[in-house]
């Protein structure tokens, strides 16, 4: 648990399911008060608030899409409007799909880049407006990926909005560090969410997961949300423009292991 937590607010978009509901089972435990965004699944939503509210925690849901600005900017203001202030912005959101890149449309390059990398940047630029026009001090957490690092055939969109998410977060950590505001990666490896739960459910396919994790297992979600409930806590005060790798090894070159190569 960290103290300071208590009372604080936090938008975490795409926050229906997966990491980012389980994002906001964590810091609903600190007791802050969440926004917590979806873009079609209304009903996880509102299950992830009904259960925050059931264990006496403050919560409240909405839509938006995160690659469009007037929804993002909407996102800011049911924070102000419920909670009065925003200490945290969590850019959770994110989807992949799988094609070959010369197979790949421009509608899908763009689906996925507007979604992970320009979502990114309209989530974080509403804060950090948010944060200059009160001269406040901010805390902004970025989901990117192990492949931000490791390059994925088919999934090439994906793997250059990842790279932008950790380059955009160094960049704005820089920026915007003499006013207090902090801004940090988190890169997951493989995780346990319905992002996954196609190919995890094929024995072969978990299989060939594993092999690629130094700790031979997959991730679980409250894995990834005890990081960033740390990166929220003033306990990492000192961490600005960092990317933490909740991997069990993935970004360690496994094939390494045993003195190989
Ligand atoms: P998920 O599919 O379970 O959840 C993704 C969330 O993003 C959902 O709530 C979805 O509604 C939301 N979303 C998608 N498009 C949106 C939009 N346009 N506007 C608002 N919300 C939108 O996936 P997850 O595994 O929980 O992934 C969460 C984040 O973690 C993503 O950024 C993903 O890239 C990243 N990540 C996941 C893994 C993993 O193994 N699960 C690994 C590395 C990185």
């Amino acid at each position: 648990m960290y103290n300071d937590l208590k009372g604080k607010v936090a938008v975490i978009t795409g926050g229906s399911k997966g990491i980012g509901k389980a994002i906001a089972e964590r810091l609903a435990k600190e007791h802050m008060k969440l926004v917590i965004n979806y873009n079609s699944d209304a009903k996880g939503a509102e299950d992830t608030v009904k259960m925050i509210k059931d264990k006496g925690g403050d919560a409240v849901a909405t839509q938006a899409n995160v690659g469009d600005e007037n929804d993002v900017q909407h996102l800011l203001d049911v924070a102000i409007d419920n909670f009065g202030d925003l200490d945290l912005w969590i850019n959770n959101a994110g989807m992949e799909n799988q094609v070959h890149t010369h197979e790949m449309s421009l509608a899908d390059w763009n689906k996925v880049i507007k979604v992970n990398l320009t979502g990114t940047f309209l989530g974080a630029r509403a804060a950090l407006r948010y944060w200059i026009k009160k001269d406040r001090p901010g805390n902004i957490i970025n989901m990117s990926s192990v492949h931000d690092q490791i390059p994925w055939p088919t999934f090439s969109h994906y793997a250059a909005s990842k790279g932008g998410v950790k380059m955009f977060s160094e960049t704005i950590a820089l920026e915007y560090a003499k006013r207090g505001i902090r801004v940090n990666s988190v890169s997951p490896g493989a995780i346990n969410t319905p992002i996954n739960a196609k190919k995890f459910s094929d024995p072969d396919q978990l299989a060939d997961t594993k092999e690629m994790v130094p700790m031979d297992r997959i991730g679980k979600p409250e894995e990834v949300s005890a990081t960033v409930a740390w990166l929220a806590s003033t306990e990492s005060g000192y961490v600005t423009g960092d990317t933490i790798y909740v991997d069990g090894g993935m970004t360690l070159y496994p094939e390494f292991e045993e003195g190989k190569g």
